[in-house]
Order: structure tokens, then sequence, then C-alpha cells
């Protein structure tokens, strides 16, 4: 929580969330499974909350690459299991198991030393990674019944799932990830035939979601979509209005209103030198909370009172606004970066503009490093 003795806060809107998470169901067949991704995490929106958030809204797994966040969700009592991305190795996994966690193996080492892990008499449950095309993690596509099979005859390993994952940035990679579904569910189709298919197939995430692509896996993993950010670097192959960001305000106040003479030079850099006489206001929030420093020539503004205030400069621990024209600005007023003030808006994609960054880029920037609160949290 924000308090007067630092007044500076992130907002994250979790009826956004759950509306969120409405549309994916509206756009997901129905007796599909959904996963939520939650690492890095939780996209820079904090792990914990977002996590109880979500526990109990039916989820088939949350999926994170956090040991800690993954054994703190664990120590909260959540219901929803959590599977582990592909991050420990093979000497790693018994923590993994240990914790009542499920692993990802991408390697036969890495499964021997799940089995190894297992309780006796009992079975470690494991999801494997395929690579299909991705090029960066998992059992090569081609080898990936053998490397099941092999895995089928260790005792101490049960396999609960079987994923990929076919992330792509533009329109020209939609094709690409069309043909590298196909080759994924050709290798379901031949699981299935030899009566070894795992119980949870999942390819699809935001991108393939999003760009409409279907597949025969029987759940998607979600990220991007669930906080509302875009999987894609522009618009061009999907509107995603129906998902709202998440993160809804950041916030700061006035700490100090200074009038300057003109000339006087506290300026950080040409573009924000005080030319003119000014009133500048000062709100701690800076660099060190995640904020960039503007790109010269650009004017990010904020919101005060309901109007827009350009600023003047980012320092390490203070925002510089300035006040010309907010005559009646005062010490104690809200500065709003992102949010809604009396009719006044700053949209997330005018604060993703400002930070340079993807949706996502900018989440992450500010993770962890404000005091946040959750609205619409369950009584
Ligand atoms: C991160 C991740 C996802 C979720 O991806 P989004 O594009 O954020 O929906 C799904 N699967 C794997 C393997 C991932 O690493």
């Amino acid at each position: 929580m924000s308090s007067p003795a630092h007044p500076a806060w992130a907002v994250y809107d979790l009826e956004r969330l759950r509306a969120n998470l409405g549309e994916l169901r509206r756009q997901i067949r129905p007796g599909r499974a959904l996963i939520a991704a939650l690492k890095a995490n939780a996209y820079g929106h904090g792990a914990p909350a977002i996590a109880k958030a979500l526990d109990g809204e039916g989820l088939s797994a949350f999926m994170t690459g956090s040991f800690d966040q993954a054994r703190a969700m664990k120590e909260a009592g959540l219901r929803t299991p959590v599977v582990m991305f592909a991050g420990a190795l093979p000497s790693g996994m018994a923590a993994l198991i240990e914790a009542g966690l499920t692993p990802t193996v991408v390697d036969l080492a890495g499964a021997e030393a799940a089995a190894r892990a297992a309780p006796p008499g009992g079975a470690a449950a494991i999801y494997v990674k395929v690579d299909a095309g991705l090029g960066r993690l998992g059992v090569a596509l081609e080898d990936a019944e053998d490397f099941l099979e092999a895995l089928s005859r260790m005792p101490g390993l049960r396999i609960a799932g079987l994923y990929t994952h076919l992330p792509f940035a533009d329109i020209s990679g939609r094709g690409w990830a069309e043909s590298r579904l196909a080759a994924f569910d050709g290798l379901l189709d031949r699981l299935t035939a030899g009566r070894r298919l795992p119980p949870v197939t999942q390819a699809r995430a935001s991108c393939c979601l999003a760009a409409g692509l279907n597949d025969r896996a029987n759940a998607v993993c979600i990220g991007h979509l669930l906080y509302g950010l875009s999987p894609f670097a522009d618009d061009s192959v999907a509107d995603l209005s129906a998902y709202r960001p998440v993160l809804a305000e950041v916030g700061s106040r006035l700490i100090h209103i200074g009038d300057h003479r003109q000339g006087s030079d506290f300026a950080i850099g040409d573009s924000y030198g005080l030319r003119h006489g000014r009133r500048a206001g000062v709100a701690p929030i800076g660099v060190s909370h995640g904020l960039p420093r503007p790109a010269p020539g650009s004017r990010p503004s904020v919101l005060i009172r309901g109007r827009r205030a350009p600023i003047l400069a980012v320092s390490l621990e203070h925002l510089v606004i300035d006040l010309d024209g907010i005559d009646d600005a005062a010490v104690g007023d809200a500065v709003l970066l992102l949010g809604r003030q009396d009719g006044a808006t700053i949209d997330f994609a005018e604060l993703t503009a400002w930070f340079g960054l993807s949706g996502l880029d900018t989440a992450m920037a500010l993770s962890d490093r404000l005091p946040a609160t959750y609205r619409g949290e369950p009584g």
C-alpha cells in the first residue's frame, strides 16, 4: 500500500483479469482446459496476488519458471496444481518434486532424476516439452515418440502432460505457427493411435489463440492475453480490444511545488531546461521505480487535477512536472502516469509509448518496484 511516507503506487485490476479470463473461455472450445502462465512474476503483475485471484477459477494448472514463487503458491495453500517450465538441472528435480511441483522434462537425464525422486512405491508426475520448431528448448519433435516410449518404461514416472511453444511476433509468423501446430497435431495423432497420449496436451498460447489458429491438443496455456497484453509487435494480426490491461493505474503525489526563475537551470539534458519562468512540481517516483527518462524531443505527460501536465525530467527518485497552467495544483495532489482522473485518461498504450517498450516490457519495468494495490479483490 502506498502511504504518505512515500506516496507512489501501481494498481492492478482483478475485475479486468477475470473479464480477460471470461473472454479467453469464449475463444476456447468447450471441454478444453485453460492453463495460466504466471512466469516472470505473473508478467510483472505480482504472482502471489494473481495466483490467489485465479485459484478457484477452474484453471487446470499454473505454470511458472520461478521455484521461489511456485513454493510460495504451495505454502499459501493454493489448490491449482503448479507446473514448472523447464528451468532446473537434473540435480534439481528432486527439490521440485519434494515441493509438490510438477517439473518439465526435456531430456533423459532429467527424466531419470525425476523418477529417482519419486516417493517410495509412487510416481513423480512430469510434463514433457517438445521443440516443434522454435529452436529453443525441448525434445525435438521427430524424437518425441521414442522419448515418450523410453519414459513410459521408467518406474516412478508419470507423464502427466506434453506441450510445446510457438510464439510469433507479427503476421509473417502466422503461417509458420500454423504449420508447426499441424506437425504437433501429427505427433498427438500418432500417440493416440499407440495409446500413449498423455492426459494434458498443449501447444497454443496467446499468439495462436489470438490469430485464430486451432489444434487438436486439449489445453491452452495463456499469459499475455490474461493480463490484457498484446503478444504481437504490431496490431496487424488480431484485434485484441476485448482484452483490457490489468495494470490500471500508476501514480504518485506532489510533495513539492517550486516557482523557478527564468533561466534557473536544474536541467537534466537540453530538452528539459527551464527556459521560461516555470512552476515545477515534484513527485517521488523515478528511474528507481522503473520509469524511463523521456526520449529527447518527446513530451510525455501526467494527469494532475484532471489536466495534462508535461514531464520536465525524470531522475533516480523524482519526477519533475511542468505546472504552468495548473495554478490550483497543491502539495498532496495525485499525479497519474496511467489511469483516469476527473474525466481525463492516460491509457496503457500512451504509457507504453512513453516507455518505448512493449506492454509486457512496460509491466516488467514496473514489476515489484512500487507498492501494489489489487482492485476488485474478492471479499
Ligand atoms: C510463456 C509461455 C506460454 C504463455 O505464452 P503467452 O504468449 O504469454 O500466452 C505458454 N507456453 C510456454 C511454454 C511458455 O513459456
